[in-house]
């Protein structure tokens, strides 16, 4: 029998990958982090200086694309599976202002997108899954049994994310996350390949005023039903 699959899809920030992790785990799923794809394509980009004085060449990076080979391994010390650059574990670098700051921009070009969501298929394709990105349900898994979107307050999700880049000991200030939030929102709902969309058949998830507890038993009752 095919596996289960459950999509979930929202703006940046609103804990999607915490709550997916979550979720995973006490469904005995795999658990895929697709914005860390796109994140690990950024770095990728950055580290063989295809970003010149900011501009990107998109050639160039489009080529390099058939030697890059991204994998998830999980990591104790992290305690989920961390993405690899060609064999190399790049969590922290993929984490930092710089990448946060491009990805939006690598995740509009399309050859990217049709390089990433074609392993993200396969990987949809070998068993039960909870996936978590911006088209989940809309262009990898149309046909998912459930589609969460997930939404809260932008002054709450800012608040949320500049806590959890301190914790970690990443220097941005509020300001920059909130730009950084509404920039990467604006880029991701507006771009025309794949844009971030509530598809019809998704249920809302919006914790601005859940804690991660609520918002786990929420889904947890949904993946039943
Ligand atoms: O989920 P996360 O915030 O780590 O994703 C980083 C960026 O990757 C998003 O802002 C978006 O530009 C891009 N992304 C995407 N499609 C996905 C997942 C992420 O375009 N499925």
């Amino acid at each position: 029998m095919k596996g289960i699959r459950i999509a979930v899809d929202g703006y940046s920030s609103t804990g999607k990958s915490t709550m997916a992790r979550q979720l995973a785990a006490a469904l005995n799923f795999r658990y895929i982090d697709t914005g860390a794809m796109y994140r690990a394509v950024t770095y990728w980009a950055l580290e063989q200086g295809y970003f010149q004085s900011g501009s990107l060449d998109k050639a160039k990076l489009i080529t390099s694309l058939s030697r890059l080979n991204l994998d998830f391994q999980f990591s104790e010390s992290e305690g989920k599976p961390v993405i690899h650059v060609n064999g190399r574990a790049v969590e922290r670098e993929i984490r930092g202002a710089e990448v946060a700051s491009k990805v939006s921009i690598v995740a509009q070009i399309s050859e990217v997108r049709r390089f990433l969501v074609k392993q993200q298929q396969a990987i949809a394709e070998a068993g039960s899954v909870v996936m978590d990105g911006r088209d989940i349900a809309s262009v990898v898994m149309p046909d998912a049994e459930l589609k969460i979107f997930m939404t809260a307050d932008p002054k709450v999700r800012a608040q949320r994310r500049f806590a959890e880049l301190q914790s970690k000991g990443m220097e941005m200030t509020l300001e920059e996350v909130a730009k950084n939030l509404e920039e990467r929102d604006y880029l991701d709902t507006h771009r025309e390949d794949s844009p971030l969309i509530q598809t019809e058949d998704a249920l809302v998830l919006d914790n601005t005023n859940l804690g991660m507890e609520e918002q786990l038993n929420l889904a947890l009752g949904w993946a039943k039903e």
